[in-house]
């Protein structure tokens, strides 16, 4: 039992790193998991564990979305983090990874202006993501 809960974390870990620009809700992982997997799909609560262990161990990052009061779950570093720039929303907290060329790009220009070399690892830009201001306008 203890080999098929590893296989299941490992299949949802996969699913969220190659999606490490947006952010799930378990309904949709297991969406996502039934289109993927050959069959076997786990149930809400085993999907539900999983991913409450996975943020108990920094992997994960829950937040609400929007204003749906509903969970939403987005890994925290994907593959080639340290290669661009994040963008941060304010108001439901999801982080979004620059393309890189985008990123390169900014950081050309601020260096060419100011001979400034900013550390891409550690930079996070803030603001509202297009959910956000979505809801916003819609009050
Ligand atoms: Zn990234
Ligand atoms: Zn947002």
């Amino acid at each position: 039992m203890a080999e098929y809960v590893t296989e299941q974390k490992k299949i949802l870990k996969k699913l969220l790193e190659e999606n490490c620009d947006s952010a799930y809700t378990i309904e949709e992982l297991i969406d996502k998991m039934r289109i993927n997997a050959d069959g076997h799909v786990p149930g809400k609560s085993t999907v539900y564990r999983l991913m409450t262990k996975l943020v108990a161990e920094g992997t994960v990052k829950r937040f609400v979305r929007g204003n749906s009061r509903k969970f939403a779950y987005q890994i925290v570093m994907g593959e080639h983090c340290d290669c661009h720039l994040h963008l941060k929303c304010m108001g439901c907290g999801r982080l979004i990874h620059l393309d890189e060329s985008v990123s390169d790009e900014l950081l050309d220009k601020v260096k060419s202006i100011s001979d400034f070399s900013i550390n891409e690892e550690a930079t996070v830009l803030f603001g509202s993501c297009a959910d956000c201001k979505k809801d916003k306008a819609g009050k």
